[in-house]
Order: C-alpha cells, then sequence, then structure tokens
C-alpha cells in the first residue's frame, strides 16, 4: 500500500521532506499557503529586476544543504570560495587612524580601513590563524587573547542545557574578549550566523557555529554565495524535482486545521479562500514556523505547556537595503563592515538581472534588525548612503539610481539563551504527525542547513512511525 502524505509548509524544510518521502514511495501532497515554493528563501520582480528579500550564504560545512542543491541540479548555481576570504572594511578618516602601535590598520585621507580575513591550507584551527594574528582592527595584546576561546570552544558541549542558558558574550567576556573584540571580530559572523546581537545569543548555538567554522575541517567555513534567484534556486528547481517523483504541489493552499480521524489517518482542512477542497492524509509533515505550528497542532499531539513555549522563541528581524548606483562602486563580491552601520554587503548586479549598464546594484544585509525593522525607507536612505561612501570611496560621487527597502520582520526564531530548552523534537506523540522547520531541535542554528536537516530528520521519524502503526509503502 502506498501512503499518502501531506507535507504542509513549502519552505526548505518542507521541500526537503516531500522530495524525502516521495523518494521512499509516498504519495505526497505538499500544501504551501503562499503561491510559490521557497518559504523564507523567495525573489520577486520589481521592474524588470529579481529581487531575493533575503540575500542568503551558506557554508562548506552545510552539508545537508548542499545535499539538496545536489538533489535539485543547482550545485553549480550556489558556487563556492575556493578558501574562506573575507574582506572587512571600516570608515577611516574621521579619527579612523588608529593610535601608533597598536597595529591596526590606517585610513587616513577619508580612505576606509581594510583587512582581509583568508584562511590558509593548514589543517583547523591552525588554518585561520594567521589571518587572525594579523587582523589589523585589534590591538596586539586583543588578537593574542583570541587563541583562549577559540580553543575553550573545544570544550564547551552545545547540548548541555546548562550551555543553552548562557549568554554568549558574558563567555566571551570571561575569556579576555574586550568589548572591541567582541564588536570587531566576534559580532562579524555571530551577529549573521545567529541574526541576534552578538553578546545576547545562545552560547550553545554560538558554540555550534564557532566549533564547525573554526574547529572543524579547514573548509568549513569556506563561503556559499547563490549565483542565481532564491526563487529559481529553491522554489522552481523543487517544484520541477517534485513534479518528476510524483508529489503534487498545491500553491496558495493555507492549511487552516490538522484533525485526526478516529480509525487512524488526519482530515486537513483549508483556510477560506484556499485553494483546492479538504484532504485526507495518512500522515502530516508539519513544516511551518513555530508561530504558525502551533494553532494547527491537534490536541493530545503534544503537552499543551510545550505548544505554549513555542512562543518564547520569538522572532528577530532582517533588512536589506537595496541600492543601485550609476556606476561600480565595490570591486568584490562581498565585503563586511564594521565600526559602521552596515554589516555586509552584496553586489547583486548579474544575478538580479540588472538591465543598465555600467550600473551596480548592491544589498546591504541587517541582521539583528530590530532597530531598522519599521525604519521608514527615506530615514534608512539618510542614514546608509553615507555609511556606505564611507566604505566605498567610489560611491562618494555616484549617483543612486534607485533605493529601497526589504524587511523579513519574522526572519528566523530569536536564538537568545534558553531558546534550545523550547526547539521540539520531529516526533509527536500522534501517530503520524511529525514536525520540521529550521526552528526545531536540529542543534543548528535556524538556517537553510537547518531547515534541510529538520526536512530529512521529519522524513526518517515519520517513516518509523508509520512502520510501527502498520502503515508503509
Ligand atoms: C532575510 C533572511 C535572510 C536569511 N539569511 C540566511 C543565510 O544567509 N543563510 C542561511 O542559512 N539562512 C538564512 N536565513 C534563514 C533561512 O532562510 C531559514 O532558516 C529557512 O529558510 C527556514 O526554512 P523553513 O522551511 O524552516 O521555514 P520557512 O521558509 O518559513 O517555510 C515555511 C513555509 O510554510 C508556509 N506556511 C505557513 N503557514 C502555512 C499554512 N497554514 N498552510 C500552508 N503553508 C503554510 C509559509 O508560507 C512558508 O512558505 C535567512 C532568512 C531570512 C528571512
Amino acid at each position: 500500500m502506498t501512503f499518502k502524505v501531506a507535507v504542509i509548509g513549502g519552505g526548505l524544510a518542507g521541500i526537503t521532506a516531500a522530495i524525502a518521502l516521495a523518494e521512499s514511495g509516498a504519495d505526497v501532497t505538499l500544501l504551501e499557503a503562499r503561491p510559490r515554493l521557497g518559504g523564507a528563501t523567495c525573489s520577486f520582480n520589481r521592474d524588470g529586476l529579481t529581487v531575493d528579500t533575503g540575500q542568503h550564504i551558506f557554508l562548506g560545512c552545510c552539508t545537508a544543504y548542499r545535499g539538496l542543491l545536489a538533489k535539485l541540479g543547482m550545485t553549480e548555481h550556489a558556487t563556492m570560495q575556493d578558501r574562506f576570504d573575507v574582506t572587512v572594511l571600516a570608515p577611516g578618516g574621521r579619527g579612523g587612524v588608529a593610535p601608533p602601535g597598536d597595529g591596526r590598520a590606517p585610513g587616513a585621507n577619508g580612505q576606509p580601513r581594510k583587512a582581509r580575513l583568508r584562511r590558509t591550507a593548514l589543517p583547523g584551527p591552525l588554518h585561520m590563524l594567521p589571518a587572525l594574528g594579523r587582523y589589523p582592527f585589534l590591538s596586539f595584546a586583543e588578537r593574542m587573547s583570541v587563541s583562549r576561546p577559540a580553543l575553550g570552544m573545544r570544550f564547551v558541549n552545545p547540548a548541555d542545557p546548562a550551555v543553552d542558558t548562557q549568554r554568549f558574550g558574558d563567555w566571551l567576556a570571561r575569556r579576555g574578549q574586550s568589548e572591541r573584540t567582541r564588536r570587531a571580530l566576534w559580532d562579524l559572523f555571530s551577529v549573521s550566523a545567529l541574526n541576534i546581537d552578538g553578546d545576547d545569543a545562545s552560547l550553545a548555538l554560538a558554540a555550534v557555529v564557532v566549533k564547525t567554522g573554526l574547529l572543524g575541517k579547514n573548509n568549513a567555513a569556506d563561503i556559499g554565495v547563490p549565483a542565481l534567484p532564491l526563487g529559481e534556486l529553491h522554489g522552481d528547481a523543487g517544484a520541477n524535482l517534485l513534479a518528476k517523483l510524483g508529489a503534487r504541489v498545491a500553491l496558495s493552499t493555507k492549511v487552516a486545521a490538522i484533525e485526526p480521524n478516529q480509525g487512524g489517518g488526519f482530515r486537513i482542512e483549508l483556510a477560506q479562500g484556499a485553494q483546492g477542497d479538504p484532504m485526507t492524509a495518512d500522515a502530516v509533515v508539519l513544516a511551518v514556523p513555530h508561530e504558525k505550528a502551533a494553532p494547527l497542532i491537534p490536541a493530545g499531539a503534544l503537552p499543551e505547556q510545550t505548544v505554549a513555549g513555542w512562543a518564547g522563541l520569538g522572532a528577530s528581524p532582517i533588512v536589506n537595503v537595496h541600492v543601485i548606483y550609476d556606476r561600480p562602486v565595490m570591486d568584490l563580491p562581498f565585503v563586511a563592515a564594521i565600526d559602521s552601520p552596515v554589516q555586509w554587503v552584496f553586489d547583486r548586479t548579474r544575478i538580479s538581472g540588472l538591465d543598465r549598464p555600467g550600473h551596480q546594484y548592491l544589498a546591504i544585509s541587517l541582521s539583528a534588525a530590530d532597530q531598522y525593522a519599521d525604519t521608514p525607507a527615506a530615514q534608512l536612505r539618510e542614514q546608509f548612503l553615507p555609511a556606505l561612501a564611507e566604505l566605498f570611496p567610489a560611491a562618494r560621487d555616484a549617483n543612486v539610481a534607485e533605493f529601497f527597502v526589504t524587511r523579513e520582520r519574522r526572519a528566523t526564531f530569536r536564538q537568545a539563551p534558553g531558546s534550545g530548552a523550547l526547539r521540539p523534537k520531529a516526533a509527536t506523540a500522534q501517530p503520524g504527525l511529525v514536525l520540521a522547520g529550521a526552528w526545531t531541535d536540529t542543534g543548528w542554528p535556524d538556517t537553510m542547513e537547518g531547515a534541510v536537516r529538520s526536512g530529512l530528520a521529519a522524513a526518517v521519524e515519520l517513516k518509523a512511525s508509520l512502520s510501527t502503526i502498520g502503515v508503509s509503502k
């Protein structure tokens, strides 16, 4: 007998689970509320420009996500650096020249100060030490202090509940990391990886990032950047593969309720205005964000306090500021910035299909963007155009052809201390119902890797749960 599965939610978690289950012979229907697949990784068209609502990157260690890209035939469209290599800029000029002898990068005459963090071919953690040892935005003493927490991370177990209760910033400070070292070095990576102010991040999740990126294989932190809009890379490619596997994809189909049938299986009720009819299924993968999952969980599937506790995961915004200049101002695919409101900047000219000769399209990605989530675009323009001009001298004479802002108010859950205890496993007490989503207990931060891992875990759990109740393919 072929078992019939409804996968609810067409983000990376749902797409992954649907593919895995369809590959193992299940009769899969993927139900997605929006008119497209891809969830948080999506693109839209703006007067002929293809815009990703949020710039995404991934790392060499994202094996599950890279596995999904391979399945989707997209590996060549998500290129990896040959080595971890990040240029870090800081505004110069306004007193930006460091006190003599402290080794900070000079930035006289309004020129930005610049550093390059490029790994060597040595095994981790030695691969980063030469670059960190030369990092010009820290004093000699600060640079020397970095190895203590870096190596100390070896003894931090992210799965230890006590570790989940600690703030990353406190842990770093106790290991001699000054305010300056935390802001100019650790924040560079932890804020974007965890989407929360660096000091406030859960030590457990920060440990996953540091252990993997700094202490793991030497290519673990090499950066991958999509070379196609996310809508094509994930959404369109996912829909194509699912069609090939014989799975149905129902778009604009919001689920309103999941009702377990007395004799087993489920009835899936659709929201008013959704396309299609209610459906029945032997099993359900619920792959929607936590605030959407909570009201859909059938009574008894999980303890009430567990489901109520998900609200504590909260949400953290990411804002992208998009600027099209009438000339090239940045000569690298991306840079990071410190001592500036700018965090990371990406060149989106080619990927967006920008059809204005000689122009350049930059996107500033702002993580932990609580202070910008509701700031009017005009105000962001006043703040960020001068900030870009401080980092890119060519921008000072350039004209801005277009400026707009995209805001994802619930980009990730708030990856603060205590969040680990709130993240559920895939299994529920309701036979045939499993959870997926980057917010579930994957051991990973709320990322594309976490989403894909959760989808794979849900498929494995579901197959195990169905075999115990006698449903098999
Ligand atoms: C701006 C931004 C930048 C980011 N940058 C990065 C990055 O650089 N690297 C990285 O790894 N990660 C990044 N992330 C995080 C990453 O995108 C997410 O962790 C991941 O995509 C989440 O996938 P998901 O499938 O768990 O959830 P989602 O993508 O949220 O998918 C859930 C889906 O469920 C659907 N849904 C909800 N309710 C219902 C319902 N009732 N019925 C049917 N469908 C429903 C939603 O419409 C949605 O499509 C970023 C996120 C954002 C927003």
